[in-house]
């Protein structure tokens, strides 16, 4: 397989990064903020599945000012607010719609939604989290027409390529939904990205390797990663508790070196916004516990890179 250049996204960082990629995008800092639009989930209401997936709290990534009795238009006011706080300087702000399933509605109910959120001062667009099943021609339009004057991604849950795992999991959907919703939301010209999980139950190593090729073939824009945590309030903690032999959790020296592994395969022009999950100690119910914030563990990834001289792509070869 042949290497490719170390600089191809133009940055001296071995991975194609979200700042840097805003940077070009928008010249400068630009913050997320979470908002929680009062949606619900078809995999708990009954369309998809009851119950959710087994490993998901919302409450366990929701920033605190996201309460969903207020309206859209507050909570991205007082998370600029808090934002300003933080991060002195900032070219503006997406509004991320991250809690649930942030297309399950009607086209008209989201179009007044999504409006409402890029009508507030220094909002550039918007980030759409949810899931391949919840999304048709109408609402891809709709999100389509707002995407021409506004940036837009919209970010699927695919957790995982394989339908044993989705199955495992109550995913309520399978692989081929999420490919077709990558490939129909890219040709409409919208920012497509992708959610996957690491550690479920029941992949190997090389099971989770092998995905960074079946992922790189997809027209995805923007990729995160995750590690399995076992959340409180969550059947995966139950089935932790019976049989935690059953997991095989990374620990964090672990966790670095699959990723190294995995980014090398991985295609170079997906902009990776993370490599892990960063949920409160309050939160966890057990296994392991790395102890370390987000930026710490993406600074021990950034060495390890160093020291095994690789990068994002550099075994990453394009299938035609
Ligand atoms: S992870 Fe998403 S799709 Fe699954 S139950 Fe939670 S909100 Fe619903």
């Amino acid at each position: 397989m042949a290497e490719q250049s170390l600089y191809q996204w133009g940055t001296a960082r071995r991975f194609n990064s979200l700042p840097d990629h805003f940077k070009k995008q928008f010249g400068g800092r630009v913050q997320k903020v979470s908002v929680n639009a009062g949606f619900t989930c078809p995999n708990r209401d009954g369309k998809a599945g009851t119950g959710g997936c087994t490993y998901c709290n919302n409450n366990a990534f929701s920033p605190s000012y996201c309460l969903v009795e207020k309206p859209v238009t507050v909570q991205i006011g007082e998370g600029i607010e808090f934002h300003k706080t933080r991060y002195r300087r900032s070219f503006g702000y997406l509004v991320y719609f991250q809690s649930y399933t942030n297309t399950y509605a009607g086209s008209s109910h989201l179009r007044e939604i999504y409006e409402q959120a890029l009508s507030v001062p220094g909002v550039k667009g918007l980030v759409i989290g949810t899931r391949p099943d919840c999304v048709d021609e109408e609402i891809l339009n709709l999100i389509a027409s707002i995407a021409k004057d506004n940036y837009v991604i919209v970010e699927y849950g695919i957790e995982s390529c394989y339908n044993k795992t989705l199955k495992e999991i109550n995913r309520g959907h399978d692989f081929e939904a999420s490919v077709a919703a990558i490939r129909k939301t890219s040709e409409l010209g919208i920012r497509t990205g992708a959610h996957i999980i690491f550690g479920l139950p029941g992949e190997s190593r090389q099971d989770m390797l092998a995905e960074a090729e079946i992922l790189s073939a997809l027209p995805l824009d923007n990729i995160k990663f995750h590690q399995l945590q076992i959340v409180k309030d969550t059947l995966v903690a139950r089935q932790y508790s019976e049989e935690p032999e059953k997991f095989n959790l990374f620990t964090l020296e672990d966790y670095l070196d699959f990723l190294a592994e995995f980014i090398e395969r991985l295609n170079p022009s997906f902009v990776v916004e993370r490599f892990a999950g960063e949920v409160p100690l309050r939160f966890i119910a057990g296994g392991v516990r790395w102890g370390l914030r987000y930026d710490q563990v993406l600074g021990l990834f950034e060495q390890k890179l160093k020291e095994k001289d690789t990068w994002q792509g550099k075994y990453y070869s394009p299938v035609y």
